[in-house]
């Protein structure tokens, strides 16, 4: 699933090629794609208007229309946003596509068809309950060990359960969840709520270098992660942790090990991490 450095870079790249180009029209191939709206109120609302900001809270993107408008979009597991030639041959799994005046086309292509686009004419998020109640982004300045201390107090679940849930933080995933906790050398099985004070500096320092790190290498391609010229990110070469299991710790040379989660697969080294 594509996590906050991935969706940053799809943004960056896509800004170069969307921003500012007359929309000719639409085509939904899958109708669920569309959350809030009909495919008609869809191609109403972006026929002939441009996109004037392109911008992003945790995993959704949110790109304002010069009408007032604003798309936003969710890419959840296997979302990918490409620019392509008017007529480059359709993959298979090609949710939306929109079409900008100049033989391009912006589309997105989901094998799993999870992802969600939902068109906004009201100022908020209100109707979008995961948006509305995002928690802060981690590489924002109110994004300190005092809030991530306030945030964990008394929490029994683990943290990296806490660390995966978007109303306490916006963006991370399973992958920088992991690597945040191995570099902060805490178990992700330890209750959020038992981690001390330095611990706490240490993990707040941790989140927001490896996902300056993952936006740095523009994203981490585990499975089919693509940014918006259709190119694979870098930073799944410089993992720690996450995706291997049995592989040695680069740290102690220890073998990665890896436990489930509620239902999510976590890799640690319990050499490293305590
Ligand atoms: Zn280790």
């Amino acid at each position: 699933m594509p996590e906050l450095p991935e969706v940053e870079t799809i943004r960056r790249t896509l800004q170069t090629k969307i921003l500012h180009r007359p929309i000719q029209g639409i085509k939904v191939s899958y109708k669920k794609v569309l959350q809030s709206c009909t495919e008609q109120e869809f191609g109403q609302a972006l026929q002939d208007r441009e996109f004037i900001r392109l911008e992003r809270r945790g995993k959704y993107l949110i790109w304002a229309l010069d009408s007032g408008d604003r798309v936003v979009i969710h890419l959840r597991m296997t979302g990918q946003l490409v620019v392509v030639p008017t007529g480059y041959p359709r993959e298979k799994h090609t949710s939306l596509q929109i079409y900008m005046y100049g033989d391009e086309e912006l589309r997105l292509i989901d094998q799993r068809k999870f992802a969600t686009v939902y068109l906004l004419h009201e100022p908020g998020y209100g109707s979008i309950k995961g948006l509305s109640s995002l928690g802060k982004e981690p590489l924002d300045e109110g994004f300190t060990p005092t809030y991530l201390a306030r945030e964990v107090l008394n929490r029994t679940a683990p943290i990296k359960s806490f660390l995966l849930d978007q109303r306490r933080i916006a963006g991370l995933g399973n992958i920088y969840a992991d690597e945040s906790l191995h570099r902060a050398g805490i178990l992700p099985n330890r209750s959020a709520g038992s981690l001390g004070k330095v611990e706490i500096e240490r993990l707040c320092s941790s989140i927001k270098e490896v996902i300056q790190e993952g936006i740095a290498h523009r994203g981490t391609t585990f499975r089919n992660y693509v940014d918006g010229d259709g190119r694979k990110g870098g930073f799944q070469e410089l993992l720690r942790v996450y995706g291997r299991e049995g592989e040695p710790c680069g740290m102690c040379g220890e073998p990665i090990h890896r436990i489930k989660l509620s239902g999510r697969s976590s890799y640690y080294c319990p050499h490293c991490q305590n």
